[in-house]
Parts: C-alpha cells; structure tokens; sequence
C-alpha cells in the first residue's frame, strides 16, 4: 500500500447504555480531542449498542474512511460485552488463550482476596491471533490492537479512567511509532475574554481576523467565564508557531480590553498573579452571589496570600446593619443599586483592611424582577486606591449562569483595575 501524507482516524463508542441515553460518551469526545492533538483528525465517531452485527459493521464503516479506528467499550467480562469476539470474527481470527494474560488475571484476583480466577474473567484473557496486547493497569480487561491491511485498530475498555490511563501510557506510544512522519500535530492558542458578548467580539475583530493566513481557523466560545477566542493551526514543521504567534500580534490591541488570560488560566488564575505581585489583598461584601465570588477565590490552593474574606450581606439588615450601610441610601437608591454596591465595596475594604474590595447586589431571579430592575440586573463595585468604580449590568439565563456570570464580571474589573485597563 502507497502511503499518502497524514492520517485520520475514527472512534467507536460501544455499549447500550449509550445508545439508550444513560450514559453520556465522555469516552468519544476524551478520545477524539486526544486523537487530534497527536496529529491524526477525527473523520467520524459512531455510537453503536452491544450486538455483534452492529459492532461489526460499523468498524467496517469506520475503517472506509480510516486508518486508525479506536473502539472503547464492551471488554469486559459479562455476556453484554462482546467486542472482542465481534473483531475477531470481523477479521477472521481465532481467538486464543494467553497465559500470561491468565496469570496476571489470577494475581489480580488473589491481591484483592479471591482465591480462584472467576471463569467468567477467563475470556478477557482470550486475544485475536496476532494481537498486540495493551496491558491494563488499573483493571482486568486488556486493551488489544489488530493490524490488518496497513490499518489499526485499537480496543480499549469502557470504563474512563482505564481507557484513558491505557491511551497515555501505550496507545499514545503506538500511534508515534507506527504513523510516525504523517502525524500533523495541531496547535491550539485560546485567548480567554470577559466583558464583551460573543458577537460583539467577532465584529471587533473582524479586521484583524480577515489578515489571518490561511493555515489559521477560529473558534468563538461562549460559556459562563465569557467568551474564549480559539486559534488552531497544524504544525507543520513548526510553521503553524509563526502563523499563531502572527495573528497574536495582529489581535493583541483589539483584545487587550478583554482578555484575563491565554491557554487554561481562569480569572482567578490571572487575578492570583497580579495581587501576588503587586503585594495586595482584597476582600469580597456579596449579596445575590451567595458566596460565590468567594468560593472560586479559595477554591486556589493559597488564596489566603490576597484575599481577607467575604461577607455573605444577603438580608438589607444585614448590608446596614454588619456593613454599616447607610439605611437611607438603601431606601432612596435601592437595595439593588451602584450607589449600594459601591459603598459595600468600600465597607467591606474598610472592614477587612485590604486594600481593595468588591461589592456585589441584584437580582438573580427567578422571580423579584421589576421593571427599572429586571432578573439579571447586577450592581457591583470595586473600591480600593481612594477610588470607587461601580457598574450595573443585566446578565442573561436562569438563577445559576446570573450569578456565575456576575461573579466572573466583578472579578474581571477588579483585574481591569490591577492591569490599569479601567475606562
Ligand atoms: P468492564 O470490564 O467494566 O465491563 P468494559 O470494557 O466492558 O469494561 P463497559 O462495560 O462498556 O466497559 O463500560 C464500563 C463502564 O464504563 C460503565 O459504567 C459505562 O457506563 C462506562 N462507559 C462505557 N463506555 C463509555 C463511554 N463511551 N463514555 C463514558 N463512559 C463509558
Ligand atoms: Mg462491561
């Protein structure tokens, strides 16, 4: 067989519990975005239950377009699982007992108490003539790979955390090898904003974007954090490096108002970085958050370096009375109000004596909406420097993606305020 330049692969999820909606194929997507980033796309994914024919013909679709077809699922000992005798009759193969596979089985077994090797476990010791074997660490099924007419492919269990360890540790080693020089690793660079809906970024950066090489496509991500700008582009021999670090330059100015943090880092991550070195601490006066703001601040191993801590001021006798909150500004503003956020954020600033404090009121839903105050409206404040900079804002969704998203934006100004990018 000619070998043609790049390789793509497959997926095959297998079991019934997929196909009837029980179970959501975390496997298939874990393995898809695994296959991608090795360099071989993914032309197609199939979801089939535990019957031999279905099996069968679908690794035979699959293998249409494929040169490698991971299968997961349907390995293990039980009458349902049938994968492994499905393949090896799709390719006409005896199956055979491998001793060493028994033995590993029965020292398994005699480790966690049983004496005897369940006859049940003797089929998954059971390999396709000529089988590579992929040994199973943190479980009984082995994962096989059975080559045929320059194609691949590479079973593995079902269950999460044993196809993925297996994928690592073997899988991974295998598809270097024997693809070897038509693997295209693809390049990912995702800028992560806040503060701006998904389509007025893409209006902003249309400009920029229509200047980008052709060897770079763009994702726009929406999500609860805001919206992420993925930049994804194939290596090749390092040529994709220069075309991302190009159109990082191209789209720097326009994001800069928006973007916290580039690859995995949250607003948390960045907001972490920038009060440890400017040696500052801030604290947290919500309302309508819950403890929200103040749980992904701890939720960072080491938060007590910058932050002093929250005050969950739900009730208005609250805000005035452990805030210290003017009752009569409450009553003429509104306890949902910027005038309200602001002085809870420089309450809670004075209270806790940090150096800057966020303020957060409003309305979550669902119901206590109105008609100046509709469900989302936020009020939040930052204080901090002899200076109070508050906001109002009407998020969207229901009670939960409110109150993530309000979180995530009085975040991101007080990160505004540290990286001087305020308005
Ligand atoms: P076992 O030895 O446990 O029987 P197996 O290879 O036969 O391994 P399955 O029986 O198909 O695997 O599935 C085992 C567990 O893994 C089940 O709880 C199942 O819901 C889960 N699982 C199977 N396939 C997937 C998948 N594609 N995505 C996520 N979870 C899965
Ligand atoms: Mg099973």
């Amino acid at each position: 067989m000619t070998e043609s330049k790049g390789i793509s692969s497959a997926v095959v999820a297998v079991g019934d519990e997929l196909l009837i909606g029980e179970t959501l194929d975390g496997n298939g997507s874990w393995l898809s975005k695994k296959l991608t980033n090795l360099g071989t796309p993914v032309t197609g994914r199939w979801v089939t239950g535990d019957d031999p024919v279905a099996i069968k013909q679908t690794i035979m679709t699959a293998l249409e377009k494929s040169e490698l077809v991971i299968v997961t699922g349907g390995l293990g000992p039980t009458i349902d699982d049938l994968t492994r005798p499905s393949v090896a009759e799709l390719f006409g193969l005896k199956l055979i007992v491998n001793q060493s596979l028994v033995d590993q089985l029965r020292s398994r077994f005699s480790t966690i108490g049983y004496e005897m090797l369940p006859v049940r476990n003797l089929v998954q010791a059971e390999v396709p003539e000529g089988a590579i074997i992929i040994p199973n660490c943190e479980g009984t099924a082995p994962g096989l790979i059975i080559e045929n007419e320059g194609k691949s492919v590479v079973l593995l269990p079902g269950v999460p955390h044993e196809m993925q360890s297996m994928f690592d540790r073997s899988v991974t080693e295998y598809i270097n090898k024997r693809f070897q020089s038509r693997l295209d690793p693809i390049l990912q660079r995702t800028f992560n904003t806040s503060g701006i809906p998904e389509s007025l970024l893409a209006e902003e950066l249309d400009k920029d974007i229509s200047r980008f090489p052709s060897d770079v496509s763009v994702a726009f991500l929406p999500g609860l954090q805001g919206v992420s700008l993925r930049l994804t582009a194939p290596f090749s021999g390092g040529q994709g490096l220069g075309s991302l670090d190009f159109c990082e330059n191209i789209i720097e100015t326009t994001l800069a108002p928006y973007c916290y943090s580039v690859g995995k880092k949250s607003i948390m991550d960045s907001l972490a970085e920038c009060l440890l070195m400017d040696k500052k601490c801030f604290a947290v006066g919500e309302s309508c958050t819950g403890g929200l703001i103040s749980k992904h601040i701890t939720d960072l191993p080491g938060s007590s370096r910058y932050f002093k801590g929250g005050i969950v001021a739900y009730d208005v006798a609250t805000k005035s009375g452990v805030l210290g909150i003017d009752k009569s500004v409450i009553e003429e503003k509104g306890v949902v109000s910027e005038e309200v956020a602001a002085l809870m954020a420089e309450r809670i600033t004075e209270v806790m004596k940090a150096d800057f404090g966020i303020g957060l009121t409003g309305i979550a839903g669902p119901d206590g909406g109105t008609k100046d105050n509709p469900v989302g409206t936020i009020c939040y404040a930052v204080a901090g420097h002899d200076q109070v900079i508050s906001f109002r804002k009407i998020f969207q969704g229901n009670r939960e993606s409110i109150r993530e998203r309000a979180a995530q934006a009085a975040l991101f100004s007080l990160f505004r305020i540290l990286t001087n990018r305020q308005d």
